[in-house]
C-alpha cells in the first residue's frame, strides 16, 4: 500500500457508496396493503354519496383509494375489485358502454360477475333458442353479438328505493 492509495478513496468515492437512487428502488419495491372487503365498501359508499356520479371506473378507483388512504397511506386496490363491491354494496347503479363482438357466449356477467339469465325464445319448429342474456343484478345484458364493456358511469342511489322497486317487483310478479 503506497501512501497515496488512502488518498485516492475520496470522500466523494464514499459519498456514493450511500447512492442516492437507493430510497427510490424502496419505493418501487414498497409492498402496499390491501384493505378488507368491508374498508373498500365504506370507502366506496362515502366516495358515492360525496359525489354522487363517477365517469369512469379508474375516477372511482382513485376515489376510493384516496378516502382509504386516509386511514393508512399504503393502501391500494384495483379497479375491478371496486367496481365489483360498488356492485353490491346496493349503493351503486353503473351505466355500461358497450362495443360488440361476434364471438363468445357470456356464462358469469362481465361487470359484476353475476350468473346470468337466459332467456329463450321458441323457434319455428318447436324447439328453444337463447336469443339473450340478462343480469338479474346489475341489468347488463347482451345479445347474439356479445356487447363487451369498455366503459362504465356510476350513479349514486338510495338503498331504500332500491328495496322499494324490489318490492314492487315482487307485487307485480303475483297479479
Ligand atoms: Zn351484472
Amino acid at each position: 500500500m503506497k501512501p497515496g492509495d488512502a488518498e485516492e478513496i475520496s470522500p466523494d468515492q464514499t459519498f456514493l457508496e450511500v447512492p442516492e437512487p437507493k430510497p427510490e428502488e424502496e419505493k418501487k419495491e414498497k409492498h402496499w396493503k390491501l384493505p378488507k372487503d368491508e374498508e373498500i365498501l365504506a370507502a366506496i359508499i362515502a366516495v358515492i354519496n360525496r359525489n354522487r356520479t363517477i365517469e369512469s371506473q379508474n375516477r372511482l378507483r382513485q376515489l376510493v383509494v384516496d378516502e382509504l388512504q386516509k386511514n393508512d397511506p399504503e393502501y391500494t386496490t384495483t379497479p375491478e375489485k371496486v367496481r365489483l363491491l360498488a356492485l353490491r354494496s346496493g349503493h351503486v347503479r353503473v351505466e355500461v358502454k358497450t362495443k360488440e363482438d361476434d364471438v363468445g357466449k357470456p356464462t358469469k356477467c362481465p361487470v359484476c360477475r353475476t350468473t346470468m339469465d337466459r332467456l329463450k325464445n321458441k323457434t319455428l319448429t318447436g324447439g328453444t333458442v337463447t336469443v339473450e342474456w340478462r343480469c338479474p343484478m346489475c341489468k347488463y345484458w347482451t345479445g347474439k353479438k356479445l356487447r363487451i364493456p369498455r366503459h362504465y358511469t356510476f350513479y349514486a342511489i338510495e338503498p331504500r328505493k332500491n328495496k322499494r322497486r324490489t318490492v314492487l317487483r315482487a307485487f307485480q310478479n303475483q297479479l
